[in-house]
């Protein structure tokens, strides 16, 4: 998948020994959700703190683990902002790192200014530091954010007293507890617990306030949820395949994905095909789902180029593109004269999936028809994802009104995207077999990318 890039990964733990390098590791597991910055904090009587930009493992060095001394800490990855953010206050030392977004943050920045208060940078975190910082205590600082806040956060703060961890009322972005003899954890995503042999405890609730410290975690406060509003593309293509998020697996969900996707294809006469292929590495879930659900033979086309990373982030969409070519190369043996079933999960501009298309066909493919597990994009992410503006969303282009009212529409639209990408087909989930797939409530979700309806709106 192109352009369609994620927010920010936060985890923290409270150990019994020094927990620097156990952060360190964490974030490294999280490095797929922000690649821009990163950074750590630990608690040893006072804060010390380090941000880098870049990502994790290129930047943070031996010494500067040595210096982060303590045994409670939290770390971040972002795409956006630089965190956790110290802060000293009434309430003492704190750090502060989420994943979210701030729909209103420009109205509480210019609210804030006109009662004295200063800004650094106008962070989002920023914002959310300050109305903490306001109430008398941080479980009335952190309840109090629900009041002010448009918008999405899953919060560590990191203070004298341990590790508070929160979600917003909806639970947009996922929270996830773990825990293992001496060490207690929160998480973006499952997959640094596992790696760090914590056990799996449960998800944050949404509007729940945990405190972790020495005696493990304890929910500290319950703040009603008019309805939980998760976020449907973490399943699809953000969160790593090897991930459990509100009790459903990654993988299981893409496999799902793509076993609807190959249903259909069934329903509608069946789609003759000599191999089902991802593309990598956000589309073999997909593909897998698919092969399971067609019986057609599962053949990788393309090699990913594990060694094709740079050690600093690529800011322009052209050196993005240029990245993603040399990342995947194809394997022509592989693809002679073969009529190909490529799964994606999603497309945004469509630049990247027609290079793929192109190169298929020119390495002898006979026939290309791209299968997309997500249903076509039509809005932007108010939420802390960052899928581009309505203007960069190929689905929009044809379908100016912006919601497909039916499968007429859809069939339309898809021939339309196929002479677009040069593929033979498209077909993509719609928004009721993509929830039927999830199995989760539809109103249990957020859906806006495709549906345009703010949960938060409701
Ligand atoms: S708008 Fe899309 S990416 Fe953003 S939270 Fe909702 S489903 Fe997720």
């Amino acid at each position: 998948m192109e352009s369609v890039r994620d927010n920010c990964g936060v985890f923290g733990l409270y150990s019994n020994s020094a927990c620097a390098q156990d952060i360190y590791e964490g974030i490294d597991f999280l490095q797929h959700r922000g690649q821009e910055y990163c950074g750590i904090s630990t608690f040893d009587g006072k804060i010390h703190q380090i941000t880098h930009y870049g990502k994790v493992s290129n930047t943070f060095t031996d010494q500067e683990l040595s210096l982060l001394t303590g045994t409670s800490g939290i770390g971040h990855v972002s795409l956006w902002e630089r965190q956790p953010l110290m802060w000293q206050s009434k309430l003492g030392e704190i750090a502060l790192a989420f994943s979210g977004n701030i729909i209103n943050a420009h109205e509480l920045i210019e609210e804030m200014k006109s009662r004295g208060q200063a800004f650094y940078r106008s962070y989002n975190i920023e914002v959310i530091a300050k109305i903490i910082i306001e109430a008398g205590d941080i479980v009335s600082g952190i309840a109090g954010l629900s009041k002010k806040i448009k918008g999405a956060y899953s919060l560590a703060v990191l203070t004298d007293r341990g590790i508070y961890a929160t979600r917003d009322v909806y639970g947009f972005r996922p929270l996830i507890l773990g825990q293992n003899g001496h060490q207690c954890a929160v998480s973006s995503e499952s997959r640094a617990l596992q790696n760090l042999n914590i056990n799996i405890a449960r998800d944050v609730r949404p509007g729940e306030i945990v405190l972790i410290d020495g005696q493990g975690f304890h929910s500290v406060k319950q703040l009603d949820s008019p309805r939980k509003a998760h976020c449907a593309f973490e399943w699809a293509y953000t969160a790593s395949v090897d991930s459990v998020i509100d009790g459903l697996y990654v993988q299981e969900a893409r496999s799902n994905l793509g076993g609807s996707l190959a249903q259909r294809d069934m329903d509608e006469g069946g789609l003759i095909a000599d191999i089902v292929a991802p593309v990598p590495m956000s589309g073999v879930g997909h593909a897998l789902g698919y092969h399971k659900r067609s019986g057609i033979q599962y053949q990788e086309v393309f090699l990913y180029n594990r060694y094709a990373d740079r050690s600093y982030t690529l800011s322009t969409q052209q050196a993005r593109e240029k990245m993603a070519k040399r990342k995947l190369s194809v394997l022509p043996y592989a693809i002679e004269k073969k009529r190909i079933v490529l799964c994606d999960d999603s497309i945004v501009r469509g630049t990247q999936i027609r290079n793929k298309v192109r190169e298929l066909k020119k390495a002898g493919a006979r026939e290309v028809h791209v299968r997309v597990a997500c249903p076509p994009l039509m809005y932007p992410c108010d939420f802390g994802v960052s899928t581009r503006s309505y203007e960069e969303l190929a689905a929009r282009h044809f379908l100016k009104s912006g919601n497909i009212t039916s499968m007429k529409e859809l069939k339309d639209l898809e021939a339309w995207i196929a002479r677009e990408i040069e593929a033979d087909s498209v077909k993509y989930n719609s928004i009721e077999t993509f929830v039927s797939a999830l199995g989760i409530p539809q109103n249990d979700l957020c859906l806006k990318c495709w549906d345009g309806l703010r949960p938060t709106d409701d």
